[in-house]
């Protein structure tokens, strides 16, 4: 109920251009306090010594970077079992939340939508059902028939020509893999056939876009785990529950932030989980 209180108390706020944006804000911030980014570097381990953290290896690089404080937004499942010097298992971390998949979309002419839109399906519980399967009963997940339907359409010309739509279209997944409790996203065929029942499935709730299309993108859960490196595509975290992996890590100077750690997903979480982590940080170095 927080989101919708949230929303109905202090209004809906949307950046011009896109969340990108905010992205590119904080880039700027950070150049002008001095930091230095280095984007495209892959870190394959963070290195501890007498339970401490002494530095993170990069892909590529002869030597070690070496760091007083290490703070990883990697999903909390990754940085404990891969890149720690000796996996570990923390409690209440499963591989069994939700992806997405999404469609991006150019639309030609107006549709007349709110900016966020929900299409609901006639039996929540099926959908779900599919999303998570029963690997209990050896019953798979498999895409939903029927989902929930998530659609933005933001009404600001930054993101889309005049007489054009672009619109982010979001369904509930199953994460990518092969167990019981994933769907193999990589499937020759399975995306496209997917995408194609999503459109049919907001045609027959009554906003119909086949023939309006000038472009659609897909993403599924296989592509957001190649892209960010959440496990399965997971956009909640691997963490099941509310009990999230605490921001502090198993040795000194190494902190977890994001989506996967406390306090939760989404990007205010995320932010609140950067506050947090800034303030431990912040008396003991
Ligand atoms: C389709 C979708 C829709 C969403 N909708 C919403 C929404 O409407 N509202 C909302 O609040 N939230 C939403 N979220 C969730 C939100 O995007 C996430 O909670 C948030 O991005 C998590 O931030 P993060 O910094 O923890 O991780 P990420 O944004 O995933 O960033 C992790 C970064 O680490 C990099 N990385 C990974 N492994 C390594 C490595 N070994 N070395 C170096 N770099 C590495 C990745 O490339 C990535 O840049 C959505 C997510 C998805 C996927």
């Amino acid at each position: 109920m927080a989101v919708p209180y949230a929303e109905l108390t202090f209004g809906g706020w949307y950046l011009r251009g896109g969340l990108g944006t905010l992205a590119d804000a904080l880039l700027t911030r950070c150049l002008d306090l001095g930091v230095v980014v280095q984007t495209g570097t892959t870190v394959t381990r963070i290195d501890a010594a007498g339970g401490r953290v002494t530095g993170v290896r990069l892909a590529g690089a002869a030597a070690p970077a070496p760091a007083d404080v290490v703070v990883a937004n990697v999903d909390a499942l990754t940085v404990y079992r891969d890149l720690l010097p000796s996996p570990r298992r923390l409690a209440g971390l499963t591989d069994r939340s939700l992806a997405g998949f999404v469609l991006l979309l150019g639309v030609a002419g107006d549709s007349g939508l709110a900016h966020h839109n929900v299409f609901f399906p006639g039996d929540h519980d099926a959908e779900f059902d599919a999303v998570f399967g029963d690997p209990g009963r050896g019953v798979r997940a498999r895409p939903a028939v029927d989902p929930t339907v998530f659609v933005t359409v933001a009404d600001d010309p930054m993101v889309r020509p005049d007489g054009h739509e672009a619109w982010f279209v979001l369904v509930n997944a199953a994460r990518h893999g092969t167990a019981t409790s994933a769907v193999d996203w990589r499937r020759p065929g399975l995306a496209e056939a997917y995408a194609d029942r999503i459109l049919d499935v907001l045609a027959e709730r009554g906003v119909d876009v086949r023939d309006r299309l000038l472009f659609r993108e897909i993403r599924t859960p296989a592509d957001l785990d190649a892209a960010t490196g959440a496990p399965g595509g997971t956009i909640y975290g691997t963490a099941g529950g509310l009990l999230r992996p605490a921001n502090r890590g198993p040795a000194h100077g190494l902190f977890l932030v994001g989506g996967s750690s406390h306090p939760g997903g989404g990007l205010p979480m995320v932010t609140l989980s950067a506050q947090i982590v800034a303030e431990e940080i912040g008396p003991a170095w």
